[in-house]
């Protein structure tokens, strides 16, 4: 499979390094606010990524994390930790708000056919094995203590600093640092632990060789626990960084590229002396109206809007499909409808193809190979979708067709087979009414008329879709 690597900024070809195995470590959510349709369009694009390596022969073993403490509101160290705040925002304990939260991502995952992780861990649940990491690190070196903070990494210790992307000085310090923490020696360096301050009570703490109260900082858990899950570095409870193997595939958000990425390779390879992962994969941001759609500026929208406005949530997963995932995106509910219409056609094409054809499966190498080589090309979906609509409208037969379109519903996920009973939205009285006097207007060729009543919908929230079917009512 070609595969672009952001550590190269090249498409190259992607090999593991004991083929079929593939060691994916994927960054999980901050569990401390709601799962937006943005964290649905990075899980999607790395789920389309994990099926099409397992389509195409590998065995993945994916781990992803949740984030459970130690993400402070600024990238830059300062500020306070993330959960913390929301805990007392809702005066509730930092431990209730993480369950909360990660549970409401992985039950909109469910929705959306990601597949489950072969692991998910916390950084919680691996507090020893960060505490090993820094200490080695301090042992090397690399680490030095700005007294009542916090133990901080020294990337002027480690000249191969931001290597990702191919950052510059001047990015790397445009990668929101602005906020300045005193006594850090250079404005890249991260904070590995940080001691609990002196005034608050967290509720989340632990003893360490630096502190009796302290947390984690944000980048250690991944560095930790991607070794830990993925490779042998801490085989018998004991951390041996020379046990270490370069893992094949790690995957985040654009927004990781310049601060929690480059900061995850330091740690690691300053430790190991290893490369850290041979394909760094990132997906572009989902916009709203020209901004990341984001749970800090409060653009968003969750799997509750979806539902609550009649969608199928793998209406989502086709909108996702027919993107590349290294193109920004705006989010629109008239996009969403169009997929949603879509992908009913795509479910009435394979039932009636299931009603016609027996149980023989044939396949067709040409159009099998046109998929594989969609997928297989940087994971262009966009494409695949296309090679889908054009097979199901070839000439081939049914049996063959039935097949393909199963067979490819692997990669796509869309419950093709089975697809979801969605409940019906309550359209009221007043709305079908008038679109049934919107589509006579048309009959009669009264299209102005006809249009002032689709905008006086419009503005009552109802967008009406003309299908080759017949007009659809579309909650907006
Ligand atoms: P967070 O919980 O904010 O750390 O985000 C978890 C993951 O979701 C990160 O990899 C982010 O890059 C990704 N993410 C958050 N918002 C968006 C968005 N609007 N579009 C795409 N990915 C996003
Ligand atoms: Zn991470």
């Amino acid at each position: 499979m070609k595969l672009y690597n952001s550590l190269t900024r090249k498409v190259e070809e992607f090999e593991p390094g004991e083929p079929p195995f593939v060691s994916m470590y994927t960054c999980g959510i901050t569990a401390y606010e709601h799962t937006t349709v943005g964290h649905m369009r990075t899980y999607i694009n790395t789920d389309f990524l994990r099926r099409t390596l397992e389509y195409l022969g590998y065995k993945v073993k994916m781990v992803e994390n949740v984030t459970d403490v130690g993400h402070l509101t600024s990238d830059a160290d300062a500020g306070e930790d993330k959960l913390q705040k929301k805990a007392e925002a809702e005066r509730k304990s930092a431990w209730e708000i993480a369950k909360e939260y990660e549970k409401e991502f992985f039950e909109t995952m469910d929705k959306l056919n990601v597949l489950r992780p072969s692991v998910v861990t916390r950084a919680t649940e691996n507090i020893e094995e960060m505490i090993a990491l820094v200490k080695d690190l301090e042992k090397k070196g690399y680490t030095y203590e700005i007294p009542g903070d916090g133990i901080y990494f020294d990337t002027s210790k480690y000249p191969e600093y931001g290597k990702l992307a191919n950052l510059n000085q001047e990015e790397l310090k445009a990668g929101a640092r602005v906020e300045v923490v005193e006594g850090k020696k250079n404005p890249a360096d991260f904070a590995l632990w940080k001691f609990s301050p002196h005034d608050k009570k967290r509720d989340m703490e632990w003893k360490s060789p630096w502190a009796e109260k302290s947390f984690p900082g944000w980048h250690i858990e991944c560095s930790a626990m991607s070794m830990k899950f993925l490779t042998p570095a801490f085989e018998g409870g004991k951390y041996s960084p020379q046990k270490f193997e370069t893992i094949d595939l790690h995957t985040g958000g654009e927004d990781h590229l310049t601060v929690h990425h480059p900061n995850e390779i330091a740690q690691t390879e300053a430790s190991t002396g290893k490369k850290f992962a041979r394909f760094w994969f990132h997906n572009r941001f989902l916009m709203v109206e020209g901004q990341k759609m984001s749970k800090s500026i409060g653009n968003f929208y969750t799997m509750k809007d979806i539902e609550g406005r009649g969608f199928n949530p793998l209406a989502v997963r086709y909108l996702f499909a027919t993107a590349h995932y290294r193109q920004r995106i705006n989010f629109t509910w008239e996009s969403l409808a169009a997929a949603q219409s879509a992908l009913e056609r795509l479910y009435s094409q394979v039932s009636s193809l299931i009603e016609k054809s027996n149980d023989k499966a044939e396949t067709s190498a040409k159009w099998e190979a046109k998929f594989k080589s969609a997928i297989a090309n940087d994971l262009n979906m966009p494409q695949a979708v296309a090679v889908l609509w054009e097979m199901l409208k070839s000439e081939i037969a049914d049996n063959q067709k039935l097949s393909l379109v199963l067979a490819w519903d692997q990669v796509f996920g869309l419950n093709l087979k089975n697809p979801p009973q969605v409940p019906k939205t309550e359209i009221p009285e007043e709305v079908t009414e008038l679109a049934k006097e919107r589509e006579e207007l048309r009959k009669k060729r009264k299209f102005e008329e006809a249009d002032l009543v689709r905008k006086r919908l419009l503005n009552m929230g109802y967008l009406i879709e003309d299908t080759p079917k017949g007009y659809k009512i579309v909650k907006k």
